[in-house]
């Protein structure tokens, strides 16, 4: 066994500032771009290196610059990137954001080469052989399943972007990691307003797995069945939020090591909301991944 695999998507964002909002047919002019590389796998593959694991990534760009970006840049951060196919005939999946002066924003999602990862990807040796296998939801559930089927260690999933999930998936989980909307999507309900309701939605759910549901500004509610289990409430330290675009990318990220490194769910949890408070304090998904000791201290 070794290390953490990710498995999920990369993409390239392209972001324009505009005075206000294109409505349909119309065409606007912008004051402003950048680009930056993202998508929740390859986000949390990164807050897990930077916290101090040992990452593999597993998924698909196409065969463009973009695509070679995003595994020069893992690369860069000391995440493996070998499992990491070039596709020749699909692009790199993209996001395309328009963002107003309010923050409002407009974005259009382009799959691309993630809606390529395939169930062969997945049944491979790194993956049987990790330590923990932390997977989300922007790439085809049939490899999602595939990869839940096919890990020995730790099975973490992220069920982001929300989406139903078959109940066989939600029972093979051993850590599933939802915010409060993908907890009531997965539960069939309104999004709880309390946390009573939240941990009534969490006790709902299919399967014996453990469940850390992250609540922004108030942390994360940690679910453990048994005798000895229950639920306890982490709280998140005070922070100057300037931006919590990928926090829940960062918590998974950081969870992750903490459990590959042994700690209990609870104690993992501690870090990992210290570590997403931290990554709100600059802008963009990726503006602050904290190390270990950074999250420790905080
Ligand atoms: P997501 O980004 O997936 O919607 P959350 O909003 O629940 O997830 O945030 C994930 C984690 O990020 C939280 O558990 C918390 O640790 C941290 N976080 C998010 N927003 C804040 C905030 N305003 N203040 C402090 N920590 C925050």
């Amino acid at each position: 066994m070794s290390g953490i695999v990710v498995v999920g998507s990369l993409n390239v964002d392209l972001t324009v500032e505009v005075g206000r909002l294109p409505a349909p047919g119309e065409t606007v002019i912008g004051t402003g771009s950048s680009t930056g590389l993202g998508g929740k796998g390859a986000n949390q593959a990164a807050a897990a290196a930077a916290f101090g694991g040992t990452v593999a990534m597993v998924g698909r760009v196409g065969d463009d610059d973009g695509g070679h970006d995003l595994i020069g840049d893992l690369r860069e951060r000391g995440v493996d990137a070998e499992g990491v196919t070039v596709t020749e005939d699909a692009r790199t999946g993209s996001a395309t954001i328009a963002v107003d002066g309010g923050g409002e924003n407009l974005i259009i999602v382009d799959p691309g080469a993630n809606s390529a990862v395939t169930v062969d990807d997945v049944r491979v040796d790194r993956v049987r052989e990790a330590d923990a296998v932390l997977v989300q939801l922007e790439i085809p559930i049939e490899a999602v399943s595939a990869a839940a089927a096919h890990t020995r260690g730790l099975f973490l999933l992220n069920p982001a972007p929300a989406r139903e999930l078959p109940a066989e998936l939600l029972e093979r989980v051993d850590v599933l990691v939802p915010n409060q909307a993908e907890l009531a999507l997965l539960a069939g309900a309104e999004p709880p307003d309390t946390l009573e309701a939240t941990k009534e939605l969490v006790t709902g759910l299919p399967g014996e797995g453990r469940v850390v549901v992250t609540l922004g500004a108030e942390g994360a509610l940690v679910y453990e069945p048994g005798d000895d289990g229950g639920f306890t409430h982490v709280k998140a330290p005070e922070v100057e939020p300037v931006d919590t675009t990928g926090a829940g990318d960062c918590f998974c990220g950081a969870l992750t090591v903490e459990l590959t490194r042994g700690a209990s769910l609870v104690d993992a949890t501690r870090l990992a909301v210290a570590a997403a408070a931290l990554s709100t304090t600059a802008a963009g998904a990726r503006g602050r991944l904290p190390a270990r000791d950074e999250a420790e201290r905080a």
